[in-house]
């Protein structure tokens, strides 16, 4: 199957740079929307979080890939502040721990992601539908499940952080505005589609037309 294979430790890599890139790129809006119902630091933190990741990959030398995502994650902690870097720090670092061999398949790929999701809900308590994170994790793993396709991932995760528009937060700072978070897409579960997409764009190359 085209779009299977096994994550080693340069699939990690290469998934883990692709997010620094598109949070890079993506700073200054994530910042615009975290500025509509928060403090107007969540591209800034993020971009901070994955500079200081691609720092201290250059200096990793993982023999099984787990121990990039730990790595990550207590990079992320221990430099994004808010709510999003312990949270992420979590996650990642939960993906980590549920992947002790050399390389992973899709299947092993999955659990693990799941294990991320369920340290952000431990640590963060959002239900779906609290205009979090969760709003778009939770449909991006789900989408894996049915559809083995990591872009079916992403396509959800994007499609889960644009119907946080109509929420009302419920948890962490945009929660403080009540009934005038609604109407602005969450900048958290919009990172975490950016995540998703890295993920697909890294795993499953284009399909080739038949020629
Ligand atoms: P802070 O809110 O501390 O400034 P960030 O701006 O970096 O941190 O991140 C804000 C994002 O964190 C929100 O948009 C939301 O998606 C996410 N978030 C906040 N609290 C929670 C929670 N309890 N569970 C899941 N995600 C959360
Ligand atoms: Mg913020």
């Amino acid at each position: 199957m085209c779009e299977s294979g096994e994550v080693d430790v340069n699939a990690a890599e290469g998934w883990i740079r692709a997010i620094a890139a598109s949070v890079g790129e993506q700073a200054d809006e994530l910042t615009r929307l975290d500025a509509a119902i928060g403090d107007a630091d969540h591209g800034t933190n993020l971009r901070r979080g994955f500079t200081a990741v691609l720092e201290m990959l250059d200096d990793l030398e993982p023999k099984a890939v787990g121990e990039v995502f730990s790595a990550i994650g207590r990079t992320l902690i221990s430099k994004v502040g808010g709510a999003s870097g312990p949270l992420y720090g979590s996650a990642f670092r939960a993906i980590g721990a549920a992947l002790p061999e050399p390389s992973a398949d899709d299947q092993q790929l999955l659990a693990a992601l799941q294990a991320g999701l369920a340290a952000i809900t431990r640590l963060g308590k959002a239900s779906p539908g609290d205009k979090t994170i969760v709003d778009a994790y939770a449909p991006a793993v789900a989408a894996f499940e049915r559809e083995r396709s990591w872009s079916a991932a992403a396509d959800a995760a994007e499609e889960g952080a644009r119907a946080t528009i109509s929420l009302q937060a419920r948890k962490g700072r945009a929660s403080y505005l009540g009934e005038r978070s609604i109407g602005h897409q969450d900048p958290g579960a919009t990172s975490t589609a950016l995540i998703f997409r890295a993920l697909a764009t890294t795993l499953q190359p284009p399909r080739k037309s038949p020629s």
